[in-house]
Protein backbone atom coordinates (compact mmCIF):
# COMPACT_ATOMS: atom_id res chain seq x y z
CA UNK A 1 0.00 0.00 0.00
CA UNK A 2 1.62 3.44 -0.98
CA UNK A 3 1.65 5.95 1.77
CA UNK A 4 2.46 9.52 1.55
CA UNK A 5 4.43 11.44 4.58
CA UNK A 6 1.94 14.64 3.87
CA UNK A 7 -1.60 13.56 4.30
CA UNK A 8 -2.04 16.97 3.09
CA UNK A 9 -0.59 16.21 -0.44
CA UNK A 10 -3.89 15.66 -2.84
CA UNK A 11 -6.00 18.93 -1.56
CA UNK A 12 -8.06 20.46 -3.89
CA UNK A 13 -6.36 23.35 -4.91
CA UNK A 14 -8.54 26.07 -3.49
CA UNK A 15 -7.59 24.07 0.10
CA UNK A 16 -4.00 24.85 -0.50
CA UNK A 17 -2.91 28.33 0.56
CA UNK A 18 -4.38 28.65 3.29
CA UNK A 19 -3.31 25.73 4.82
CA UNK A 20 0.23 25.90 3.31
CA UNK A 21 1.21 26.09 7.42
CA UNK A 22 -1.33 23.36 8.47
CA UNK A 23 0.16 20.67 10.73
CA UNK A 24 -1.30 17.40 10.87
CA UNK A 25 -0.70 16.23 14.06
CA UNK A 26 -1.95 12.83 16.24
CA UNK A 27 -4.33 13.19 19.20
CA UNK A 28 -6.41 10.69 21.94
CA UNK A 29 -9.34 9.66 21.18
CA UNK A 30 -12.20 11.64 21.48
CA UNK A 31 -16.20 10.66 21.83
CA UNK A 32 -18.53 12.93 20.86
CA UNK A 33 -22.01 11.21 22.00
CA UNK A 34 -21.86 7.71 20.10
CA UNK A 35 -19.66 8.44 17.84
CA UNK A 36 -15.48 7.99 17.77
CA UNK A 37 -14.15 11.50 16.41
CA UNK A 38 -11.69 10.82 13.30
CA UNK A 39 -10.32 14.13 13.34
CA UNK A 40 -11.25 17.80 13.87
CA UNK A 41 -10.11 21.62 13.85
CA UNK A 42 -10.20 23.25 17.15
CA UNK A 43 -11.18 26.88 16.60
CA UNK A 44 -8.62 28.04 19.12
CA UNK A 45 -5.76 26.55 17.05
CA UNK A 46 -6.45 26.79 13.82
CA UNK A 47 -3.88 25.97 11.47
CA UNK A 48 -3.52 22.21 13.47
CA UNK A 49 -5.57 19.18 12.24
CA UNK A 50 -5.35 16.74 15.26
CA UNK A 51 -6.42 12.85 13.79
CA UNK A 52 -8.27 11.10 16.64
CA UNK A 53 -8.67 7.90 14.75
CA UNK A 54 -5.88 7.56 12.23
CA UNK A 55 -7.53 4.02 10.50
CA UNK A 56 -10.52 6.74 9.69
CA UNK A 57 -8.34 9.59 8.63
CA UNK A 58 -8.96 8.91 4.48
CA UNK A 59 -8.29 11.61 2.45
CA UNK A 60 -11.62 12.54 1.91
CA UNK A 61 -11.26 13.35 5.60
CA UNK A 62 -8.27 15.56 4.80
CA UNK A 63 -9.92 17.67 2.86
CA UNK A 64 -12.94 18.15 4.93
CA UNK A 65 -10.36 19.14 7.89
CA UNK A 66 -8.64 21.60 5.73
CA UNK A 67 -11.71 23.21 4.47
CA UNK A 68 -12.67 23.97 8.27
CA UNK A 69 -8.84 25.54 8.63
CA UNK A 70 -10.01 27.33 5.00
CA UNK A 71 -13.21 28.74 7.10
CA UNK A 72 -11.20 29.58 10.11
CA UNK A 73 -9.47 31.49 7.82
CA UNK A 74 -12.12 34.00 6.17
CA UNK A 75 -14.71 36.59 7.36
CA UNK A 76 -16.77 34.43 9.58
CA UNK A 77 -19.68 36.52 8.45
CA UNK A 78 -20.47 33.45 5.91
CA UNK A 79 -18.67 30.72 7.32
CA UNK A 80 -19.90 30.67 10.74
CA UNK A 81 -23.24 32.69 10.03
CA UNK A 82 -25.52 32.31 12.99
CA UNK A 83 -28.51 30.50 10.55
CA UNK A 84 -25.59 28.21 9.84
CA UNK A 85 -24.65 27.71 13.44
CA UNK A 86 -28.30 27.19 15.29
CA UNK A 87 -28.74 24.42 12.03
CA UNK A 88 -25.48 23.10 12.67
CA UNK A 89 -26.09 22.88 16.76
CA UNK A 90 -29.42 21.22 16.13
CA UNK A 91 -28.25 18.13 14.07
CA UNK A 92 -25.00 18.04 15.96
CA UNK A 93 -24.10 14.47 16.63
CA UNK A 94 -26.09 12.68 13.62
CA UNK A 95 -25.29 12.19 9.92
CA UNK A 96 -28.15 15.07 8.97
CA UNK A 97 -25.30 17.93 10.53
CA UNK A 98 -23.63 17.17 7.52
CA UNK A 99 -25.91 16.07 4.96
CA UNK A 100 -26.46 19.27 2.08
CA UNK A 101 -28.26 17.04 -0.15
CA UNK A 102 -25.62 15.32 -2.62
CA UNK A 103 -25.84 16.30 -5.84
CA UNK A 104 -29.15 16.74 -6.75
CA UNK A 105 -29.52 18.75 -3.40
CA UNK A 106 -26.99 21.68 -4.59
CA UNK A 107 -28.68 21.66 -8.03
CA UNK A 108 -32.05 22.20 -6.44
CA UNK A 109 -30.99 24.61 -4.22
CA UNK A 110 -29.06 26.29 -6.46
CA UNK A 111 -32.39 26.70 -8.31
CA UNK A 112 -34.06 27.94 -5.45
CA UNK A 113 -31.54 30.77 -5.54
CA UNK A 114 -29.82 29.39 -2.65
CA UNK A 115 -25.80 30.20 -1.64
CA UNK A 116 -23.18 28.81 0.28
CA UNK A 117 -24.30 31.02 2.91
CA UNK A 118 -27.29 28.78 3.43
CA UNK A 119 -25.08 25.94 4.23
CA UNK A 120 -23.62 24.96 7.63
CA UNK A 121 -19.74 24.84 8.15
CA UNK A 122 -19.98 20.97 8.43
CA UNK A 123 -21.77 20.62 5.34
CA UNK A 124 -19.75 23.10 3.35
CA UNK A 125 -16.51 21.06 4.65
CA UNK A 126 -18.24 17.46 3.48
CA UNK A 127 -19.23 19.59 0.49
CA UNK A 128 -15.87 20.19 -0.49
CA UNK A 129 -14.65 16.43 -0.15
CA UNK A 130 -17.80 15.29 -2.25
CA UNK A 131 -16.67 17.38 -4.62
CA UNK A 132 -13.65 15.85 -5.40
CA UNK A 133 -14.51 12.68 -4.61
CA UNK A 134 -17.26 12.42 -7.06
CA UNK A 135 -14.72 14.75 -9.78
CA UNK A 136 -12.04 11.74 -9.12
CA UNK A 137 -14.74 8.77 -9.34
CA UNK A 138 -16.27 10.28 -12.24
CA UNK A 139 -13.04 10.49 -13.96
CA UNK A 140 -11.91 7.16 -13.06
CA UNK A 141 -14.84 5.43 -14.58
CA UNK A 142 -14.43 7.62 -17.77
CA UNK A 143 -18.03 8.78 -16.88
CA UNK A 144 -18.52 12.12 -19.48
CA UNK A 145 -22.08 12.90 -17.91
CA UNK A 146 -21.59 12.21 -14.33
CA UNK A 147 -18.50 14.25 -14.41
CA UNK A 148 -20.20 17.03 -16.23
CA UNK A 149 -23.23 16.87 -13.40
CA UNK A 150 -20.63 17.12 -10.19
CA UNK A 151 -19.29 20.05 -12.01
CA UNK A 152 -22.28 21.62 -12.26
CA UNK A 153 -23.89 20.91 -9.04
CA UNK A 154 -20.38 21.91 -6.73
CA UNK A 155 -18.80 24.52 -8.71
CA UNK A 156 -21.10 27.16 -7.90
CA UNK A 157 -21.24 27.10 -4.16
CA UNK A 158 -17.45 25.59 -4.00
CA UNK A 159 -16.79 28.73 -5.83
CA UNK A 160 -17.96 31.09 -3.80
CA UNK A 161 -16.86 29.66 -1.00
CA UNK A 162 -13.41 30.20 -2.91
CA UNK A 163 -13.86 33.76 -2.95
CA UNK A 164 -15.05 34.39 0.32
CA UNK A 165 -13.06 37.39 1.93
CA UNK A 166 -9.81 36.83 4.46
CA UNK A 167 -10.68 36.62 8.17
CA UNK A 168 -9.90 40.23 8.37
CA UNK A 169 -11.70 41.61 5.09
CA UNK A 170 -14.83 43.07 4.89
CA UNK A 171 -17.90 41.24 3.59
CA UNK A 172 -19.23 44.38 2.28
CA UNK A 173 -18.08 43.53 -0.96
CA UNK A 174 -19.07 40.11 -0.50
CA UNK A 175 -22.88 39.49 0.25
CA UNK A 176 -25.50 37.01 -0.42
CA UNK A 177 -26.38 38.98 -3.57
CA UNK A 178 -23.33 38.84 -5.18
CA UNK A 179 -22.39 35.13 -3.96
CA UNK A 180 -22.97 34.63 -7.98
CA UNK A 181 -22.51 31.50 -9.72
CA UNK A 182 -18.78 31.27 -11.04
CA UNK A 183 -18.57 30.99 -15.19
CA UNK A 184 -17.66 27.29 -15.37
CA UNK A 185 -14.39 26.79 -15.92
CA UNK A 186 -14.30 23.18 -17.63
CA UNK A 187 -14.57 22.28 -21.26
CA UNK A 188 -17.35 20.81 -22.05
CA UNK A 189 -16.50 16.87 -20.88
CA UNK A 190 -19.63 15.43 -22.36
CA UNK A 191 -18.41 15.79 -25.70
CA UNK A 192 -16.07 12.43 -26.81
CA UNK A 193 -12.24 12.94 -27.29
CA UNK A 194 -12.38 16.12 -24.62
CA UNK A 195 -9.31 15.31 -21.96
CA UNK A 196 -11.61 14.22 -18.83
CA UNK A 197 -11.06 17.26 -16.38
CA UNK A 198 -12.52 18.40 -13.49
CA UNK A 199 -12.75 21.86 -11.49
CA UNK A 200 -9.89 24.04 -11.74
CA UNK A 201 -11.03 24.49 -7.74
CA UNK A 202 -9.63 20.80 -7.43
CA UNK A 203 -6.90 20.91 -9.44
CA UNK A 204 -4.60 18.31 -11.39
CA UNK A 205 -2.88 17.16 -8.18
CA UNK A 206 -5.53 16.47 -6.13
CA UNK A 207 -7.08 14.31 -8.88
CA UNK A 208 -4.01 12.32 -9.03
CA UNK A 209 -3.14 11.84 -5.88
CA UNK A 210 -6.62 11.48 -4.41
CA UNK A 211 -6.14 7.65 -5.27
CA UNK A 212 -3.66 7.06 -2.38
CA UNK A 213 -5.14 5.29 0.19
CA UNK A 214 -4.15 5.54 3.86
CA UNK A 215 -1.21 8.41 4.94
CA UNK A 216 0.01 7.26 8.43
CA UNK A 217 2.74 9.81 8.78
CA UNK A 218 1.92 12.11 11.52
CA UNK A 219 3.66 14.83 13.49
CA UNK A 220 3.47 13.82 17.41
CA UNK A 221 0.89 16.28 19.04
CA UNK A 222 2.88 18.86 21.00
CA UNK A 223 0.43 18.07 23.83
CA UNK A 224 -3.15 16.91 24.86
CA UNK A 225 -5.99 18.59 24.16
CA UNK A 226 -8.66 17.95 26.74
CA UNK A 227 -11.85 16.78 25.64
CA UNK A 228 -14.05 19.50 26.21
CA UNK A 229 -17.66 19.17 24.49
CA UNK A 230 -18.27 20.53 20.81
CA UNK A 231 -17.16 23.82 20.30
CA UNK A 232 -18.82 25.85 16.82
CA UNK A 233 -16.20 24.66 14.62
CA UNK A 234 -14.49 21.71 16.20
CA UNK A 235 -16.12 19.09 13.80
CA UNK A 236 -16.29 14.94 14.74
CA UNK A 237 -14.87 14.54 11.35
ZN1 LIG B 1 -16.25 18.67 10.10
Amino acid sequence: MATNPNPLAGLPDFLRPANAQTKVVSAPPMQVGAGNVTADVDSTNPTQIEVRNPAAFTPAVATHEADHVFQLSRNPGVTQNPGAQKLAMSAAGTPAMYDYGGPDGLIAARAAGKTIADFTPEQQATMASDFQLHTNDAIKRGDRVGLAKVTAAYEPFIGQQARLPGKSESMTTMTPQNLSPLAPSVPPVTVAGMPMQGSKLIGDQAQQQYVNTMQKHFQPAAAPKPATGLPLLATTR
